[in-house]
């Protein structure tokens, strides 16, 4: 795919570069290399990542910019980036990836989104944004086909993501779409995300606090109606076209929705991604009380999870708040696993709506602090949404605050760091109440402090790492490259404990983990969950498969219907290629080995690639029978993974693989001494 000169079709063949500092903006020309060796998204965002920190090298601003400047330096850079396949008849084809400097890991920051947003950056004649630079003073963007505008954000201070979006579309025409970070980013909230719609977030990695530290407060985009997304092939696109490969797509979807209730994607469609809590609970993969074991009561489970959200008026106490959903979607997706909300109060009125909760925000935000409550884990949704702030790294940061409490105020003798960190929580134990498991009355207050970084608030937005680290107790943060791990207990699923490990940007549960032994490998029947035999080479298959979907601009969640193979006819019909499964599968891997390597030149190596030590040493109990991750299959397994995907004994691509996937032009970023 990569000998083609010209570029393929489904790009609108432009690169928007904003300089924040100069008030300027330029379009370059996408070149074809690019677009072909690296296609869309994550692909493209992690080249422009690469290719930002050389050109500062190549200025002489730093001796070494990838060690040099930090995720909050206004020499990061934003890299904003839709597929040829974004806004096409592809089914779930809305989504958009987003590239920086990681303010939590220091290392790669990727975000993914679905929602409305990227289609319509197309819309506006855009394939990409590159945003360089920090603006002197607050400030909102405004896109259209001619270009961008510069506003001053005054009016937007104190607004929450949502009244920001409502704000800026009252002045601006009908289809305008916005991005927006909301407090948390502009108080450089290690892990603020930036949200469209009411949430849909690009919530990973803390790009919202790199938002802020560029002083920019929202992107608007603004659609041009005569402007089409050209496709080589519209009648293998069209849906009424019975044999065509948008059609066949559906009916897979269709039918995983039919045959296959009890799957991911049949669960997915009628119960949203909360209906995953009951089943990851059955499997013993559930985190508790910070991840210090598993052990959730079933019938604390069942108030929670994906039914007791359907059906929540029927369930609730009598006189106690209760939650009412609607299904929800992204652009042009079938599956529809959103959930939009409404709590309602003891009597029956109208609190307040938004959309979620996601069972991410479910596990993190409650099971794992004990609090089974969903009315009010609703409302913290809520408010981390409007805040901008991600809800996994939000609640297992609070969840590391709990557990660190829990242990100074139980121990005896305190060292000077515990006393200090004693003294600092004590305003918030006398106002609020302690922070401890199971304790609901502090969950709002802390999301509040937290996204407006007051009181203990303050140290909690900088993330459970450096929090934990600042009164000596990093153990307590249950973090891998700093990001914080999603709900899955890696005792429960060791393929899932070697995925956070290896993912690029950190804890992450979507680089194929749960799904290699659940989906992929037929179910733990096949595939115990605590094999470690084989289980790093189909991780490997897992990972890079998983990266499609981001670089394609498609969703992980078709997976379960849509293969690679009807994905390359999808894209084909687009592009005008000629893709295949393999092509992609090298694709994928052609991302993933680029994202290591530029965390490879950000001083990460071995040591990073490591899960928390409770994992390894405190077992959990699953299948009536105790479990911790052993450290030898671990280590035995990193060497397999590196071996597998090309990289060395200490996790760098070697010269071959890097040959092998095209990336000959970075080779000298692993031996090149700056100087
Ligand atoms: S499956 Fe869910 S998250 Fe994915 S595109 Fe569809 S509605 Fe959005």
């Amino acid at each position: 795919m990569d000998s083609q000169k010209e570029l393929p079709k489904g790009y609108m063949g432009r690169i928007l570069e904003i300089d924040l500092g100069k008030k300027q903006f330029r379009y370059i020309d996408m070149e074809p290399d690019l677009a072909l060796r690296f296609f869309g998204g994550r692909g493209i965002g992690a080249a422009l990542l690469f290719r930002h920190f050389e050109e500062l090298h190549t200025q002489g601003d730093y001796k070494d910019p990838f060690m040099e400047v930090e995720g909050l330096s206004p020499d990061n850079v934003v890299i904003i980036a839709t597929s040829p396949a974004t806004g096409t008849r592809m089914p779930a084809s809305g989504r958009f990836h987003m590239n920086f400097k990681s303010p939590l890991s220091e290392g790669l920051g990727s975000s993914d989104s679905g929602g409305f947003w990227g289609v319509q950056l197309k819309h506006a004649g855009v394939d990409v944004l590159r945003i360089v630079g920090r603006a002197e003073t607050p400030t909102y963007l405004v896109l259209d086909k001619d270009g961008v505008t510069f506003h001053d954000a005054a009016p937007l201070a104190g607004l929450s993501t949502e009244k920001t979006s409502e704000l800026l579309l009252q002045e601006l025409p009908k289809g305008s779409r916005v991005l927006s970070i909301g407090e948390a980013g502009k108080q450089m909230v290690r892990f603020a995300g930036v949200i469209s719609e009411r949430g849909r977030a690009l919530g990973r990695s803390g790009g919202g606090a790199v938002w802020g530290s560029k002083n920019l407060h929202a992107v608007a985009v603004v659609p041009d109606p005569s402007i089409k997304i050209e496709t080589a092939d519209p009648e293998m696109l069209d849906i009424k076209n019975r044999e065509s490969a948008t059609f066949k797509a559906k009916m897979m979807l269709d039918v995983g929705k039919l045959t296959r209730k009890e799957s991911h994607y049949g669960i997915l469609s009628s119960l949203g991604s909360l209906g995953l809590l009951g089943m990851v609970n059955n499997h013993g993969q559930l985190s508790h009380n910070n991840m210090q074991n598993n052990a959730h009561d079933k019938d604390n489970i069942a108030k929670v999870n994906g039914e007791a959200l359907r059906n929540h008026k029927d369930i609730a106490a009598p006189g106690t708040p209760t939650v009412e959903v609607k299904k929800g979607t992204c652009f042009n997706c079938p599956v529809a696993c959103k959930r939009e909300t409404t709590v309602l109060d003891e009597k029956g009125e109208y609190v307040d709506s938004g959309e979620g909760p996601e069972f991410e925000t479910v596990t993190l935000m409650g099971a794992n602090l004990s609090i089974y409550d969903l009315p009010l884990i609703t409302k913290a949704n809520y408010a981390a949404n409007r805040f901008g702030m991600d809800t996994v790294s939000l609640g297992s940061t609070i969840a590391s605050f709990f557990e660190l409490y829990t242990y100074c105020r139980d121990k005896q003798n305190l060292s000077e760091q515990e006393r200090s960190f004693m003294e600092e929580v004590r305003p918030f134990v006398n106002e609020v109440g302690e922070p401890v498991f199971g304790n609901s009355e502090v969950l709002l207050p802390l999301v509040d402090m937290i996204g407006n970084r007051r009181g203990i608030g303050f140290y909690l937005g900088e993330g459970s790492y450096r929090f934990c680290s600042r009164y000596g107790h990093p153990e307590f943060s249950m973090t891998v490259k700093q990001q914080e791990l999603p709900a899955y207990d890696p005792r429960g699923s060791f393929s899932q404990g070697l995925s956070y490990e290896m993912s690029n940007r950190g804890g992450c549960h979507l680089e194929g983990g749960y799904m290699a032994a659940q989906a992929y490998a037929g179910g733990y029947g096949e595939w115990p969950a605590d094999r470690t035999e084989g289980t790093p080479l189909i991780l490997k298959n897992a990972s890079l498969r998983n990266t499609i979907y981001d670089v394609i601009g498609s969703c992980v969640y078709t997976s379960f219907s849509i293969g690679l193979d009807d994905y390359a006819k999808l894209l084909n019909a687009i592009t005008g290629l000629n893709l295949n499964a393999g092509e992609l599968q090298r694709l994928g891997h052609r991302v993933f080995t680029l994202e290591r390597l530029f965390n490879v030149r950000c001083g990460k190596g071995p040591q990073d690639d490591w899960l928390p030590r409770r994992f390894f040493t405190d077992p959990i109990t699953v299948d009536g029978g105790e479990r911790v991750c052993d450290e030898e299959a671990f280590r035995r397994m990193h060497g397999e993974y590196y071996d597998a995907m090309g990289w060395d004994a200490e996790g760098v691509p070697t010269e071959e693989v890097l040959h092998k996937l095209k990336l000959g032009d970075f080779i000298s970023f692993l031996t090149e001494k700056r100087s």
